[in-house]
């Protein structure tokens, strides 16, 4: 497996490009921040760095927005603040200024499985949401409503593995990993997370 991994041909930016029909955006929503203890917001902080970074291996990394950027989460970032988009309002808003009317909100909660007839919105959504107490259960789909009562088109879909989503890392920049391996390299679900596990 390593010796495949290590000569499969890498495509050059611009023809990982070609191969989409628009690159879309990858947003981790912070609807939730302040529900976090000051440890979990550090880890938070830590993830998006960690998926900035994964996203540059692909494209520019420019691609990453941050919604319901405030103050304190600019302050407690150690990543490249300036090679990613903060934005300071809901994610709603950040759509519509882009012209974005419909988005695919990772969640695990939800019906549906993730597949590829998916990869054609402008934007994913992944809950900025680090669980170590468990005082967050189901916020991700309320990230959903919020959405929805906005106006925007929410498919909810989850990552499962071998149909189940026990098994799946929740680890944000995991989830957007996951993601990229299916869309770009056109990998299988369970093989994505195999690799992230
Ligand atoms: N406590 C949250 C809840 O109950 O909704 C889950 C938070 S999880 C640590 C962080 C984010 O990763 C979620 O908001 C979601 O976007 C994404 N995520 C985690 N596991 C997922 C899965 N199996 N399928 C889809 N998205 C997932």
């Amino acid at each position: 497996l390593c010796m495949k991994e290590k000569f499969e041909p890498v495509l050059t930016p611009e023809e990982l490009k070609a191969k989409l029909p628009e690159w879309p955006y990858f947003i981790i929503d912070l609807y939730h921040w302040d529900k976090h203890t000051q440890k979990e917001k550090g880890k938070v902080c830590l993830q998006v760095s960690q998926s900035y970074g994964l996203l540059r291996d692909y494209f520019t990394g420019k691609e990453l927005a941050v919604t319901w950027a405030n103050d304190e989460f600019k302050s407690m970032f150690h990543g490249p603040i300036d090679r990613i988009i903060t934005y300071g309002g809901p994610t709603a808003e950040f759509l519509r200024e882009r012209g974005i009317n419909e988005v695919v909100l990772l969640d695990p909660w939800a019906k549906e499985v993730l597949s590829e007839k998916d990869f054609d919105v402008g934007a994913f959504i992944i809950g900025g949401i680090v669980d170590t107490g468990g005082n967050k259960k189901k916020t991700t789909p309320k990230i959903g409503e919020e959405l929805d009562n906005a106006g925007i088109r929410v498919r909810r879909r989850k990552i499962v593995l071998k149909g189940d989503v026990i098994g799946v890392p929740d680890r944000i920049n995991r989830i957007l990993g996951i993601i990229l391996k299916m869309m770009v390299e056109g990998k299988s679900m369970d093989e994505a997370v195999y690799e992230f596990q």
